[in-house]
């Protein structure tokens, strides 16, 4: 049965309990991290093992959501004696291949096992991972963001990343059983979504379930989030660092 965890289901302003983005989808012996925020190395560890991970997903650069992969990288190149695995691939718009590329002039380890293979998939923008489907859209964020689906059996799973509500968006999430999505503002705000497009997205994709993250947790947010939890119910999750779900 396909598991989520959810790792990091914060923001760039970490809180106890909600660290900055990281996601871990496992099927089977395969493993995929979507996002990698700065400290989710130390969480990785505890709860994943490493050998099952060959995919990671980035949906943009921004420090928050991938400046961890410096230390994971460090960590499979130089420290960890056991890792079995050839390659990791990484999946994002071209700017995360310049920052690998960057990585691979800047340190030397970099060219040690496992080697580390890019996949542009703002170009390219569906493929297969085995028994997964995934699809990308460009998102209204930052020049790189993108959203991530993916199919595994009957079920789809949605990752907004960091994005502001739209139509294209909306169309993407149709029909998805799990939409982690971005709602960083109680109202208004730039570049994201507040509790009224978060609550649109929910009711226009028909989703099984959604799941709140990437919350900045500012003055009023617990008095609006308890409003939408009655008006959303079960179908809603508020994110939290260690919340798992089967499906
Ligand atoms: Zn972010
Ligand atoms: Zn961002």
């Amino acid at each position: 049965m396909p598991e989520l965890l959810v790792l990091g289901s914060g923001c760039g302003i970490p809180h106890k309990n909600y660290g900055p983005p990281c996601f871990i989808l496992k099927n089977g012996e395969k493993t995929i991290l979507i996002d990698i925020g700065y400290d989710s190395l130390q969480k990785i560890l505890r709860n994943v093992d490493l050998n099952t991970i060959e995919d990671i997903f980035i949906t943009h650069t921004h420090p928050d959501h991938f400046w961890g992969l410096v230390p994971l990288f460090f960590y499979l190149k130089c420290l960890d004696k056991n890792h079995r695995r050839e390659v990791i691939n990484v999946y994002g718009h071209k700017r995360v291949g310049f920052f690998l590329s960057f990585l691979n002039r800047f340190y030397k380890w970099f060219s040690k096992k496992p080697d580390v293979n890019f996949i542009d998939v703002n170009k390219n923008n569906r493929g297969n991972l085995k028994d997964t489907l995934y699809y990308t859209i460009k998102t209204k964020h930052s020049e790189d963001s993108l959203a991530f689906k993916f199919t595994m059996g009957d079920k789809v799973i949605i990752f907004t990343g960091d994005t502001e509500y739209s139509k294209k968006l909306a169309n993407f999430c149709k029909d998805a059983y799990i939409l982690v999505c971005d709602c960083s503002f109680v109202k208004g705000g730039y570049g994201h979504m507040d509790m009224d497009s978060f609550k649109r997205i929910f009711l226009k994709s028909g989703a099984e379930k959604i799941i709140l993250v990437h919350n900045y947790r500012e003055r009023g947010y617990k008095f609006a989030l308890r409003k939408l939890k009655e008006e959303l119910k079960e179908s809603l999750i508020i994110g939290k660092d260690g919340l798992m779900l089967y499906f």
